[in-house]
């Protein structure tokens, strides 16, 4: 790690503010918890000259429930995420996720809104500034090409967020603020295939939280990933399943995976299994359609081979266990 650089540092009181300052200063970035930014920062990766923190904001803080479902504001701690009564209860998968993010300490400060917006990772971008130069940097930062995939014009570094499957699966639908006011989108749309830009966000937008919809409350999700090190590790593949079984058959059925694309992935295809008894061979289908739709490539120090197969075991694994 380096020293910290000289930057400016901004604490507005409200959301609006935010934006405002963003918009004045344009090389700017925010920063919630800071458990990655800040990282990021003392290696050099990240240089900013300002620092908007967005701790300060108390409406971006809260959970409120309303006929339409429930809204979580982005500066909602992972420790607040997971502990919540209405979360655990209705949307187990998103507790579950929040609960294994990196270690206790991090789930304190730690931010919905800054998981959703996680950098892509990559193992020959997220090193020491000398480590990167002497392999003279990369295409995603400062160097000319790709380690991973030379010759080649795209960055595949992973997204490694551990919320954003989980709420995908929910259909969350994430509101933005901008500097022409608010709008709502669809959270699947927040995303892109692309690890040097995977955010779709217009400049100096910001996310102010995420609906989850009424009409899938309670429906019944898990979520389980691989890492390294289970104290603190980012997943190296990570499957968050949503099924509701009627009568034996299924009723509604939803996958969605991280650490194995640039982008949170929803698999496609599960349609096919609405209205069927989930035997051997179609866990077996699941799986085998899991693998062939995640494209895990040498963007950590394990195998895309291992990555690919343990995903696909997850998922299977899962689907049977919420359809038991
Ligand atoms: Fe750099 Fe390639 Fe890794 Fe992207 S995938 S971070 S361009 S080495």
């Amino acid at each position: 790690m380096e020293y910290m650089p000289n930057f400016q540092l901004h604490r507005p009181k409200t959301s609006e503010e935010a934006v405002q300052l963003f918009q004045e200063q344009p090389d700017a970035r925010f920063v919630a918890g800071g458990t990655d930014m800040v990282v990021n920062v003392r290696r050099g990766i990240e240089r900013p000259k300002t620092l908007i923190d967005l701790s300060s904001i108390t409406e971006l803080k809260s959970i409120q429930e309303n006929s339409n479902g429930l809204y979580i504001g982005a500066g909602v701690t992972l420790k607040q995420l997971a502990s919540n009564s209405i979360v655990k209860k209705n949307f187990a998968a998103i507790a579950e996720a929040a609960a294994s993010v990196a270690g206790g300490t991090h789930q304190q400060y730690g931010t919905l809104g800054g998981n959703l917006c996680l950098d892509t990772r990559c193992l020959f971008y997220n090193q020491s500034e000398w480590w990167r130069q002497s392999n003279d940097y990369c295409m995603k930062e400062r160097g000319e090409i790709c380690h991973v995939a030379p010759g080649g014009k795209r960055c595949f570094a992973a997204f490694s967020g551990d919320i954003a499957p989980t709420m995908l699966i929910y259909q969350a639908e994430a509101e933005l603020l901008g500097s022409n006011g608010s709008r709502r989108i669809p959270l699947c749309d927040m995303y892109q295939n692309d690890g040097m830009d995977h955010l779709t966000l217009a400049p100096h937008e910001l996310v102010s939280g995420i609906h989850l919809p009424k009409n899938l409350y309670g429906n019944p999700s898990r979520y389980e990933k691989v890492r390294i090190r289970g104290s603190i590790d980012f997943p190296l593949a990570g499957v968050a399943i949503r099924l509701k079984m009627d009568n034996g058959k299924v009723d509604e059925l939803s996958i969605a995976l991280t650490g194995v694309n640039p982008f949170p992935q929803i698999i496609t295809g599960m349609d096919a299994y609405i209205g069927k008894c989930l035997d051997d061979k179609k866990l077996d289908m699941i799986r085998d359609n899991v693998r062939k739709q995640a494209k895990p490539m040498k963007t950590t120090t394990v195998a895309p081979w291992y990555r690919r197969r343990v995903i696909g075991a997850l998922a299977k694994q899962l689907t049977q266990e919420l359809a038991a």
